[in-house]
């Protein structure tokens, strides 16, 4: 590593660069001589490509790869390598940028904003489709920006205290970007949250959306080095055999899977037991952590808005609500390597940690996989939510039931089934009093194949019952005896 400063006259902020490779710091070996081989330059060799920065009253410390990176051979461990430069200097500078290239650089700054805890500064990372030293480059453009950004303090910018990417007209959440061109000046988008600035004559920043600044005087700025990557991504497609599927998932090393589905989640059934086998952990076999997100651009997964993701739910999937594919792989990386308890893990794939998904979805199965209840026609379930559940955040809470069998029912009989919440041990089901706790009643006829299938918003009734600490409990109370495989609650909060 080879670093450098150049001190500015009457410096209002002090910015640290980090090159790590790729196009944007590229110049002829022979600056004299434009057909000589593109080269990574030191800073202040590409600093002459952007000579109106020295103006600025911005101090500028700079750091290079050792040997500068395509892209495409970044990895996790150097995710951490450019945090830990970062950590070194963090208390002398105001503001970071990482020059990069731009083929995986929306997966470095979804892994930034995992790896790095407490952050208080900006880190901005950018890169360009054309060398800095070609004529017609987008190069000085996005550096500029860039640095203007971590500059803040010399150019009048609000703080944006976020791991973020800065290309072209628009400043990104780095976890929510996404390489969208390999050639247009708009290289990336975050098609699925909105940007955090725009940049045209003036940078324009959107501070509704800026986090909040950690207080570093609390909790001091520091680095997670313990990634775990034992984990693929795998695109389901029509026709993907199950076999194949499995092929992936036998695997011994293999401890999590970024599962990108079809729409709000779904996946042919022919998956499903093949999936559920691998969370169960089925043959003395490790258990695999499943995250479903979206193959679509935009949107969020909903498992169990269709039956075409029922399967899923009860398998043990979690949802990956709108992450992008490459920000749930790196949140992966960094629950296996920090949270050591499955269960606690669980719940922490499913809120936000770093602005990275728009809802915490706090998830309650009720009949754990594997595990089957007696027919009855009255049933109680209880089950603990999260502290970190707040009901006034609440913004939608779903009940589900799936695969209701009835014994007792013929086939086309009509069963109503009455699901309370909280209903108090002595009030009784079908007293006026119980109405209160009255989440839903639901009617079917009923098809022996299929099973009875609910699906129904209850956020009222939840909102209504719902305290913080005691567990919830559901009670079911149904026409003849009934026995669900599955019964879910799902309650999504604003973050
Ligand atoms: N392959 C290069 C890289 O990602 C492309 C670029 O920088 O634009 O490093």
């Amino acid at each position: 590593m080879t670093t450098s400063v150049i001190v500015a006259d009457g410096e209002k902020a002090r910015v640290f660069i980090l090159y790590t490779g790729g196009t944007i710091g590229m110049a002829p070996e022979d600056l004299e001589n434009p057909d000589s081989p593109l080269v990574a330059k030191p800073l202040d060799e590409l600093l002459q490509y952007v000579p109106g920065l020295a103006n600025e009253g911005i101090t500028l410390g700079f750091a290079s790869f050792d040997e500068p990176l395509d892209s495409t051979e970044v990895m996790a461990d150097h995710w951490l390598k450019m945090a830990a430069e970062i950590e070194q200097v963090y208390e002398e500078y105001d503001g970071f940028v990482i020059l990069h290239g731009t083929d995986t650089m929306a997966y470095t700054t979804s892994g930034l904003s995992f790896i790095m805890e407490n952050l208080a500064k900006p880190v901005v990372v950018t890169g360009s489709q054309l060398p800095i030293s070609s004529a017609r480059t987008d190069a000085v453009q996005n550096f500029v920006a860039s640095v203007f950004l971590a500059g803040y303090k010399a150019t009048n910018l609000p703080l944006i205290p976020e791991v973020m990417l800065c290309f072209a007209d628009r400043v990104l959440r780095g976890n929510r970007a996404r390489k969208i061109s390999t050639a247009s000046w708009v290289g990336f988008d975050s098609p699925n949250f909105p940007l955090l600035a725009t940049i045209g004559e003036h940078i324009v920043v959107n501070r509704d959306l800026i986090r909040a600044p950690a207080d570093n005087t609390r909790s001091k700025f520091f680095v997670h080095r313990q990634l775990v990557t034992d984990a693929l991504a795998i695109d389901i497609f029509p026709g993907l055999r199950p076999s194949h599927l499995a092929a992936l998932l036998d695997q011994e090393d293999i401890r999590a899977v970024v599962l990108k589905t079809f729409g709000v989640g779904n996946c042919p059934a022919a998956l499903w037991p093949t999936l559920s086998a691998a969370i169960e952990g089925k043959g003395g076999r490790t258990p695999k952590v499943v995250v479903n997100v979206t193959q679509c651009l935009q949107g969020s997964v909903e498992m169990g808005l269709y039956a075409a993701s029922s399967g899923l739910l009860e398998g043990g999937v979690l949802s990956g609500l709108d992450m992008t594919p490459e920000a749930a792989l790196v949140k992966l990386f960094w629950a296996l390597g920090t949270i050591r308890d499955p269960q606690e893990r669980n719940v922490q794939l499913q809120i936000d940690q770093r602005g990275e998904q728009s809802e915490n979805l706090f998830d309650l199965r009720f009949i754990p996989a594997g595990q089957t209840v007696e027919p009855k026609e009255v049933h109680d379930f209880t089950q603990s939510v999260d502290g970190r559940f707040l009901v006034e955040r609440l913004t939608k809470a779903v009940i589900r039931l799936s695969g209701v069998a009835c014994p007792e029912a013929e086939p086309g009989q009509m069963v109503t089934i009455k699901a309370y919440l909280n209903l108090p041990p002595v009030v009784a089901p079908d007293s006026p009093e119980a109405q209160r706790y009255l989440a839903v009643e639901l009617s079917d006829t009923y098809d022996p194949d299929a099973g009875l299938f609910f699906i129904q918003d209850i956020s009222p009734i939840v909102e209504e019952v719902v305290r913080p600490g005691p567990p919830i409990t559901i009670s079911l109370v149904a026409s003849t005896p009934i026995q669900p495989r599955g019964v879910f609650l799902a309650l999504f909060a604003r973050v």
